[in-house]
């Protein structure tokens, strides 16, 4: 633990892997600038590796004003206790009152490793971040300018805001793509920070001997047109209305939790809380109820059409044009007309609710 530290700097993992930056890290920056501006405080990055200087530069543009670069030939690949070692001396070193991870395999790993090592908490898969004050319900003096942790609670049924106002630093995790990502900025400028560190003598219990990677099959995030089925497609079969209506748009097909766990669509194709979150200019859902849970992946969509039997299906809540009907009708009527040369929002408008 260390003291609560209102001048703290805010800071970021710089998750990287094999010489390169993931995602997480740039959109956490993105989010982690705003917080820094409202507190009046410094945005700081903690990068870690071997001969990956190059990639603070990066950083930087995305809105990092110091790169706290630790390079040692034993980080080169990730390990548990070398680098929750490492961050946890970077921690007691410079005070940060915030510290920020990416829900990634790595950051899910690394970051309660150092909270528990630091005794002060963790809130994970937050899906905002704010900065804001606490009134305990019982009085007393309020807790000013915390980071407000928020994040879905008890399966989605609440949005809980989680706070940690006396063991420091507060730290959270952020799925990929949950915070906007700003364009970078090159101009900007920041310093560089070597700190050496050194872990001869510190014992590394596994010998990393070969690393495979196998490649996701979609880039959802990537997607400017996502077509999305649910349950209602009724079968793996069936399914091939949602491929159908995807090529035709030249979108991805994705699908709800219910029809991965129906076998309908594979896994890397989930949208939602535990899938990717996805922000494209257009998301069709097809026999898709609107789950809590679901439109937490979706709903930062540019524009939305549902299609649902249903009319009371809360899908129709965050959807800018809504099918009520069966999918099994609606979707060849909607091809037909896309390939008659209609848009989307044409084809829909006619039934529009
Ligand atoms: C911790 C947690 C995490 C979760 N994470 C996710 C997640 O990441 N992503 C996710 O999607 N869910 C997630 N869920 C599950 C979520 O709560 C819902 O169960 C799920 O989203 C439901 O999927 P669905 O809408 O496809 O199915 P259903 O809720 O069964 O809805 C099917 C819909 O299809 C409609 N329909 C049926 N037949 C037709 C037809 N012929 N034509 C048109 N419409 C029809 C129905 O009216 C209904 O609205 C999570 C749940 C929990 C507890």
């Amino acid at each position: 633990m260390i003291e609560v530290n209102r001048q703290g700097d805010i800071w970021v993992f710089a998750e990287q892997e094999a010489g390169k930056l993931s995602d997480v890290p740039l959109e956490l920056l993105s989010k982690g600038r705003e917080l820094a501006e409202k507190l009046g405080v410094r945005l700081g990055c903690m990068l870690l590796g071997d001969g990956v200087k190059d990639l603070a530069a990066a950083l930087v543009a995305q809105g990092a004003d110091k790169v706290y670069l630790v390079e040692e030939p034993r980080l080169r690949q990730y390990q548990t206790n070398g680098y929750a070692k490492v961050v946890c001396d970077l921690i007691h070193a410079h005070k940060p009152q915030i510290c920020l991870f990416g829900a990634t395999a790595i950051g899910r790993d690394l970051a309660p490793r150092v909270a528990s090592a630091m005794k002060c908490g963790l809130t994970a898969d937050c899906t905002d971040l704010q900065i804001g004050d606490h009134q305990p319900a019982g009085g007393g003096e309020t807790h000013k300018n915390l980071l407000l942790q928020i994040r879905p609670a008890f399966g989605g049924n609440i949005i809980a805001t989680i706070i940690n106002y006396d063991r420091w630093p507060q730290m959270a995790t952020v799925r990929e793509g949950v915070m906007p990502l700003s364009s970078p900025d090159l101009r900007r400028k920041g310093r560089i920070i070597p700190c050496p560190v050194s872990l001869n003598g510190f014992e590394l219990p596994l010998k990393i001997i070969e690393s495979r990677r196998t490649q996701k099959k979609v880039n959802l995030k990537a997607a400017r047109v996502i077509v999305a089925g649910g349950a209602g497609v009724g079968s793996r079969e069936n399914f091939k209305l949602v491929w159908d209506l995807a090529n035709c748009l030249g979108a991805a097909a994705a699908g709800s939790r219910a029809a991965v766990d129906l076998g309908y669509i594979d896994r890397d194709h989930q949208v939602g809380q535990t899938g990717t979150t996805v922000r494209p200019a257009l998301y069709v859902a097809c026999g898709i109820s609107g789950a809590v849970q679901h439109r937490a992946g979706m709903e930062g969509s540019a524009k939305i059409l549902a299609i649902n039997s249903d009319p009371g299906a809360s899908i129709f809540s965050v959807a800018h044009y809504g099918i009520v009907g069966d999918l099994n009708e609606v979707i060849p009527r909607l091809i037909k007309a896309i390939r008659r040369g209609a848009t989307i929002e044409q084809a829909a408008a006619e039934k529009k609710i």
